[in-house]
């Protein structure tokens, strides 16, 4: 069982990537973006919760997170791997996942992350926000929200996963497939 965490800022390309890997590798692909979209638009409690802070760019807020996740996980007990994309995001998250996962005797394998700089990614983001239909990477300052949270809260798990010896990264810069292979050669020293 291999379970990795993707992880890169808003735009860096992990649900595009994760498309490709949950294929390859056999992974249960969880992306929590994903499952909010989900719940928003079929109008759950969830996800009217969730759209207050998507649609201004913030955070959700953990416990609603690592509950949703846990129950994802949970509902997938033959996976024989996840990948997550865009979990975890605060160093809560990382600690509820460590704890979630020890106690089915499992853990992170490791953490890949997509570098791309800044200025790069807005301008991609924005690109999406004209076909995506996704309030949030339609107006740059929402954008540049989403950076602010990323930098205080997400940011901080790279030295998390480093302390634990399961950071890596690869350049996020590039065609599709060049990405992948990249993620891929990091998968393949894992097994
Ligand atoms: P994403 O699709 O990963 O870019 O996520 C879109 C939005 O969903 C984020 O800006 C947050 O508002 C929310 N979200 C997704 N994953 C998380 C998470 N792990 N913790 C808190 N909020 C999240």
């Amino acid at each position: 069982m291999i379970n990795i965490v993707l992880f890169g800022k808003p735009g860096a390309g992990k649900g595009t990537q994760a498309e490709f890997l949950k294929t390859k590798y056999n992974l249960t692909h969880l992306s929590t973006g994903d499952i909010f979209r989900y719940n928003i638009k079929g109008n759950t409690d969830l996800g009217k919760l969730a759209k207050t802070f998507m649609d201004k760019g913030e955070l959700v807020p953990d416990e609603v997170t690592i509950k949703m996740l846990e129950s994802e996980c949970n509902n997938n007990p033959d996976s024989s791997g996840f990948l997550f994309d865009g979990f975890p995001r605060t160093i809560s998250q990382a600690e509820a996942l460590d704890a979630f996962l020890e106690s089915k005797n499992d853990t992170i394998t490791a953490t890949v992350a997509l570098e791309a700089d800044d200025e790069i990614l807005v301008k991609r983001l924005l690109e999406r926000g004209k076909t995506s239909g996704r309030p949030d990477d339609q107006d740059e300052e929402k954008i540049r929200n989403r950076y602010q949270e990323y930098n205080e809260k997400t940011a901080p798990l790279m030295d998390y996963y480093k302390g634990q010896n399961k950071f890596q990264s690869v350049n996020g810069i590039g065609s599709i497939a060049e990405i992948t292979e990249r993620l891929s050669m990091v998968i393949n020293s894992l097994k």
